[in-house]
């Protein structure tokens, strides 16, 4: 199915230019004008024909390795409703990342959302603001979901996403999070899960997926097909900032939220 002009122009804000067919004298011509990349119209022929693969089992999986003192705090979460759970994140504690924080940064969006974004941590404008996906990042998220019929901003559930971090705490001067801090967060990030029930979780960067599904392997080597978290199928993409940095893997993306789609719609 061809492209509407919305959703060219959305790629296009995404910096990926797509094929246009071209009218010639006889007719509507069978070829293409290629005005791109090759990444981008490799990308363009295997949208529509990717398909959800399943992943290796990886349901039910922890979102980190727990040990007991951390499976008795996760309980005590577990029975948190969304205004316990947001106070009880405003006050924590239980790592080292509340030393420098200014706020914590809980999440946004629809509690009933049908499609729920799974960041990395809060960066300096996030910290400021007190919500995920601020800034430039913040924008090309809102483009990317737009593309695929999705926003941020008021909405119904089907429309709305839910977008929440696995850090709710700045790690100072942006550092990678560390292990156990991963680890003490990931119980509220369940909970949130639990809250929303997404039918589709979209993980966005490294350490998103290193929480959710328990793996280290690189982005490039797990996205593509369907994961599973509780149950609940899992699409695996590259993060707004490491889009910025890396425009030319803009193309996989688009795919992957292709992906995102097409399960949202089954
Ligand atoms: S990062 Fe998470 S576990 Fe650490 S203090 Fe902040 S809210 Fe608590």
């Amino acid at each position: 199915m061809p492209w509407t002009e919305r959703q060219r122009a959305m790629l296009g804000e995404m910096g990926i230019v797509v094929w246009a067919p071209t009218r010639v004298a006889s007719g509507v011509a069978a070829a293409a004008t290629a005005v791109d990349s090759t990444a981008a119209s490799k990308t363009a022929a295997r949208v529509g024909t990717e398909t959800a693969r399943s992943a290796p089992a990886a349901a039910d999986r922890p979102l980190a390795r727990r040990d007991d003192t951390r499976y008795a705090r996760e309980g005590e979460v577990a029975a948190l409703d969304w205004q316990a759970l947001r106070e009880h994140v405003a006050a924590c504690r239980a790592c080292r990342l509340c030393e420098g924080r200014t706020q914590t940064v809980f999440g946004v969006g629809n509690e009933r959302a049908h499609c729920m974004i799974v960041g990395e941590a809060p960066g300096e404008n996030e910290d400021r603001q007190g919500e995920p996906f601020v800034g430039a990042a913040g924008e090309l998220l809102d483009r990317m979901l737009q593309s695929i019929g999705l926003t941020r901003t008021d909405a119904p559930p089907a429309q709305q996403v839910y977008i929440a971090n696995t850090l709710k705490c700045r790690p100072p001067r942006n550092r990678n999070p560390e292990p156990d801090e991963l680890a003490l967060c990931s119980v509220y990030l369940r909970r949130q899960i639990e809250l929303v029930q997404p039918r589709l979780l979209i993980a966005m960067g490294r350490f998103a997926v290193q929480s959710l599904l328990d793996s280290s392997d690189p982005i490039g080597r797990l996205r593509g097909r369907v994961h599973r978290f509780a149950e609940r199928p899992v699409v695996v993409t590259y993060h707004p900032a490491y889009l910025l940095r890396n425009p030319a893997d803009k193309a996989r993306a688009w795919a992957d939220l292709c992906l995102a789609a097409e399960q949202l719609h089954r």
